[in-house]
């Protein structure tokens, strides 16, 4: 298990990583997801040993990392750049790290063997770095990181440097190559790993736990699911692509449902704790959460003006206009909508509403 705990680190007497705690299960994989110059590079190079932190501890199954150099942490890494090794092979680019370890040539060749399968290059050994394509580089690069069974893998914009095509297949096996090296590497309990990525889509398809960085703090951790469900704060709303962002006032709170009054009116929104009349939230009104009114509606129904549709296949982005707010909402392609300029009556879903923390 991997505990750091109030990190700190400055450049040039500015904050860059302000206190960041987290403790990380051993066989789950981290992505620290946040946007450029947000710390996430830092923080991973003082956990890699490149870059000291000014305070904090960092404890890796217990053990005290600050005075361990980064050749001694027994940990593997991928980088954008691969960073392999041009002119040798597949194979004597899979062994280095066994070599260094002076593993006997025969554990050696079962090994490469076994990682080149997971990541799906069997076969690829006598292969020529030079003649892959980018994909097939990082899976060697992956390959390598992964054959001497590393403590903890480090992975910093893996996909960076592929194209749009590549990076999206790659993204998908990478969970599953991640989630299999353990076995294959006899880490039973799972590879354990840390991934930047500024890529919120590439963080939902790799994550067990997705840190959120913003100017050097956390502003929230939590799995894919938990952060679409209830992003904590504005900031999370917006990086993860929700755009629905209104001020709101407590108008009547119980223990299920809490009254706000905002922009668009006033609205029902399901909630689990008590607020207090007349505090100031911001609201989260999510993609999912505007419909067609039905003759039975009664909450959160209100006039509106349609602007736009954009077809995105099984689904459509829709935008509409209440009063002068513009709502983006994510509708079936199989709802019909009226064309733009027509009057609707718009319902919001009051369980897709969100109250957030901050301003
Ligand atoms: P990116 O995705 O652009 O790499 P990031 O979130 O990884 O961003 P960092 O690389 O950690 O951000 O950088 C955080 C801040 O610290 C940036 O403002 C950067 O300019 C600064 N910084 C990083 N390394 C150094 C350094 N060695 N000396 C001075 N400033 C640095």
């Amino acid at each position: 298990m991997l505990t750091f705990t109030n990190i700190q680190k400055s450049f040039d007497a500015t904050p860059v990583l302000r206190g960041i705690s987290y403790r990380l299960a051993a066989g789950e994989n981290l992505v620290l997801l946040g946007p450029s110059g947000c710390g996430k590079t830092t923080l991973l190079r003082i956990i890699a040993g490149l870059e000291t932190a000014d305070a904090g501890q960092l404890l890796l199954e217990g053990e005290d990392l600050t005075a361990v150099p980064v050749h001694q942490r027994g940990f593997g890494f991928v980088f954008q750049d691969y960073a392999l090794f041009p002119h040798k092979n597949v194979y004597d680019n899979v062994v280095f790290g066994l070599r260094m370890q002076k593993w006997s040539a025969e554990k050696m060749r079962v090994r490469v063997a076994q990682v080149l399968d997971l990541v799906g290059l069997a076969g690829f050994d006598e292969r020529a770095i030079h003649d892959l394509s980018g994909g097939e580089q990082q899976r060697v690069a992956l390959a390598r990181a992964l054959a001497p069974a590393p403590r903890l893998l480090l992975l910093d914009e893996p996909l960076g440097a592929l194209d749009r095509a590549l990076r999206e297949r790659l993204m998908l096996d990478l969970r599953a190559i991640l989630q299999d090296a353990g076995g294959v590497v006899g880490r039973p309990e799972g590879i354990t790993a840390v991934y930047v990525t500024h890529d919120q889509a590439e963080a939902f398809a790799i994550a067990d736990q997705v840190l959120v960085l913003n100017e050097g703090q956390i502003e929230q951790v939590g799995s894919p699911t938990e952060l679409y469900r209830q992003p904590a704060t504005p900031f999370v709303a917006r990086f993860l692509g929700m755009g629905n962002i209104f001020p709101g006032e407590i108008k009547k709170s119980t223990a299920t449902q809490t009254l706000v009054a905002s922009p668009l009116g006033e609205l029902q929104v399901k909630s689990s704790s008590l607020f207090q009349k007349g505090r100031a939230v911001p609201l989260l009104v999510r993609p999912e959460a505007g419909r067609l009114a039905e003759a039975d509606d009664v909450e959160n129904v209100m006039q509106a003006t349609m602007v736009d549709l954009s077809f995105r296949g099984r689904y459509q982005i829709v935008t509409v206009r209440v009063g002068d707010i513009l709502l983006k909402f994510e509708m079936e392609t199989a709802v019909d909508l009226p064309p733009p300029n027509q009057p609707i009556t718009l319902v919001l879903d009051k369980d897709a509403i969100n109250l957030l923390a901050g301003s």
